[in-house]
């Protein structure tokens, strides 16, 4: 009934603020695993190839990260239906199930992966294990063009609640394990479970990166823009057709506005 209400509101701002037209600015998608299982954050194969395809046959510019970045430094014009696609924590289903659509449509994306993790598995709030990628996968993928890899630190564990030296640590690892092995220079950082403060966006800032993404939902404009903190609209399993088309534009926004008044908590 929630996710029914949720679907009618989203709906109704759509009609009200059609995303098309008063696109503003950027978004940048979070999402995790593409895949069968039944934990929380994960889109199921068939969702997100209808996800790709509404991007595509209502022209959205799917950009990559270091475009957007590169976008904004350079004022922020050019916004307008633009759309960046992330990937969190690097699950092996990303290359089974998203790469094939990313090639398809020709859509970049980077993926955020935890170096420790890599060709292992990663437990969940739902306790079922995914599998995760391997460095051939990594490789394979990071050669096509169309896919960024970068740092989302070595253990995946709230920066916030280490040591500087612990968090430190944490990025930097992370980062040159990845410029090594795929002979590349890494400039954007994703925050495990979304947690920063101002003196882990100085660690990611002192390490070299252009840029930080945070879980925090909201759209890119060229105002205000703070690149060690930038926002991303969250898909998972209960974003239906509705709630995609609302989270790429203004209609979201709105969404958490009005969700502040009708229940404050
Ligand atoms: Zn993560």
């Amino acid at each position: 009934m929630k996710s029914l209400a949720r679907t009618f509101m989203f709906g109704v701002l759509n009609l009200l603020f059609n995303s098309e037209v008063f696109s503003r600015g950027c978004a940048i998608l979070m999402y995790h695993s593409v895949g069968e299982n039944r934990v929380f954050f994960t889109v199921r194969p068939r969702e997100f190839e209808r996800q790709m395809e509404y991007l595509h046959k209502h022209d959205y510019s799917v950009i990559s990260l270091s475009g957007l970045i590169e976008r904004l430094q350079q004022g922020g014009r050019n916004l307008k239906k633009c759309v960046v696609l992330t990937f969190d924590d690097g699950y092996r289903d990303n290359y089974a199930n998203a790469y094939p659509v990313l090639k398809k449509y020709g859509f970049p994306a980077t993926i955020f992966v935890a170096t420790g993790f890599i060709g292992q598995s990663m437990d969940n709030a739902y306790h079922e294990p995914l599998p995760m990628l391997s460095w051939g996968e990594l490789k394979e993928m990071a050669g096509s063009g169309i896919i960024d890899i970068e740092p989302h630190t070595i253990h995946h564990k709230k920066l916030t609640e280490l040591s500087s030296y612990e968090a430190t640590a944490e990025i930097q690892e992370s980062k040159k394990e990845i410029e090594e092995k795929l002979g590349k220079k890494c400039a954007s950082f994703a925050y495990p479970h979304g947690s920063s403060s101002a003196s882990v966006e100085d660690l990611a800032r002192g390490a070299g990166f252009l840029a930080a993404v945070t879980t925090k939902e909201g759209i890119i404009g060229q105002k205000n823009w703070n690149p060690f903190a930038l926002k991303r609209n969250s898909v998972d399993s209960t974003v239906n057709l509705v709630v995609f088309q609302a989270k790429l534009g203004f209609s979201n926004v709105l969404y958490h506005i009005l969700k502040k008044y009708v229940s404050p908590s």
